[in-house]
């Protein structure tokens, strides 16, 4: 049965529900698929982004995330323009391609214009040669355009989970947390002439595998360019620690997240799929088998090691007491095993958005 299902052009909803349920030797199938998938449509190469996880600073109280404002015990910090601009030139240096700017969401006119600032200088310091994705939450589609000209040119805001009801199950019900202003904000992205990615938290409370048969079909509805997604991982300081006895155990977790990836890969062919940082916090090789079966990205941290231990979003988050140099030199090794080579100082972007705008 499952041949037959892989087989089909368009997937249904109840579909995706059956692959995401299927047991060991039938998602084996689903993941040689994929693997197949991705040679042919986007060959079999891994594209870094050197993540810089500027400041844990954020206005927003989504209730799975330990650097939500109302988490009192989490220590703030904002790394200063030139620190930032040193990992940056690190990343230049060490061939990464591309970098991601990422933070907790904070909407001022003084933050819109450091963050233009900052995208000039990382532009400048590298001969153009970096490209930048920016992952700063919701913001208004004017600041989404400056930041657009001052040099981003993708962006990444997942939208958590693509059923409302779920998704006011994880967040407040209020003007700060609207699931609407969540979906325009994708739009407004893809609009300005951004290569938009989102993505889902996998394996939530709550959450069923219709629901996340149903984000797949978002995506692919959306026609998104890049994807990452990875494990929900609890926070003990949050509020939806509540509910951890209703979470499946953490293994499963990560082989789900596996098949979101790999059908993800089946689904849309020629996208980007990072393999989330969540993976690694659950297995030490989590990226690596990502790879494997459909992921195309990889986001070393190069966030100075001084801040690393702050940023941290849920248990036992990888890498925390390492410097980026630690991080490159065990990453190249890892990826290595998986077979695929890793694209140095290229920009590895997304096939799909290279055949939208010029379709
Ligand atoms: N503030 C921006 C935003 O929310 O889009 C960007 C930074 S935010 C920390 C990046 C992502 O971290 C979120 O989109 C969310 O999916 C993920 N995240 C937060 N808490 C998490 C948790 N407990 N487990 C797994 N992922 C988590
Ligand atoms: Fe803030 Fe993003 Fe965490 Fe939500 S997920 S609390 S917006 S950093």
């Amino acid at each position: 049965m499952i041949d037959e299902l892989l087989k089909k052009e368009n997937f249904t909803q109840e579909d995706l529900s059956i692959l995401l349920q299927s047991g060991k030797e039938d998602s084996n199938k689903i993941f040689t698929h994929a693997a197949k998938i991705k040679a042919e449509q986007v060959g079999k190469k891994v594209y870094y982004r050197g993540l810089i996880e500027m400041s844990n600073i954020c206005s927003k109280n989504c209730y799975y995330c330990g650097i939500r404002k109302g988490n009192q015990e989490a220590k703030r910090y904002d790394i200063i323009d030139q620190d930032i601009l040193d990992a940056a030139k690190y990343a230049y240096q060490s061939k990464y391609g591309s970098l991601v700017l990422q933070a907790g969401e904070i909407s001022t006119p003084k933050f819109t214009k450091r963050i233009s600032r900052l995208l000039k200088q990382i532009k400048e310091l590298s001969n153009n040669e970096l490209g930048i994705t920016i992952s700063l939450g919701e913001q208004p589609d004017e600041v989404y355009q400056e930041w657009f000209d001052a040099g981003a040119h993708r962006y990444l805001l997942r939208i958590e989970s693509s059923n409302p009801d779920l998704y006011y199950k994880i967040h407040p019900r209020d003007k700060k947390h609207d699931f609407d202003n969540r979906l325009n904000c994708l739009k407004s992205l893809q609009r300005t002439g951004y290569q938009t990615g989102t993505g889902v938290m996998i394996g939530l409370p709550f959450q069923t595998y219709d629901d996340l048969a149903g984000d797949l079909l978002f995506m692919k509805n959306f026609d998104i360019d890049m994807c990452g997604m990875g494990p929900y991982i609890e926070h003990e300081d949050t509020p939806l620690y509540q509910y951890k006895h209703l979470l499946k155990p953490i293994d499963e977790r990560f082989r789900l997240s596996l098949k979101m990836i790999a059908l993800l890969r089946i689904v849309m062919k020629d996208i980007n799929i990072a393999a989330a940082t969540a993976l690694q916090a659950i297995d030490p090789i989590g990226r690596e088998k990502a790879i494997k079966v459909g992921a195309n990205v990889i986001m070393p941290n190069i966030t100075p090691g001084m801040y690393r231990d702050s940023y941290k979003l849920y248990e036992n988050k990888p890498c925390t007491d390492e410097n980026a140099s630690d991080c490159t030199n065990c990453l190249e090794v890892r990826i290595g095993i998986t077979g695929d080579e890793i694209g140095y100082g290229e920009w590895g972007d997304s096939v799909h958005f290279a055949k939208r705008i010029n379709h």
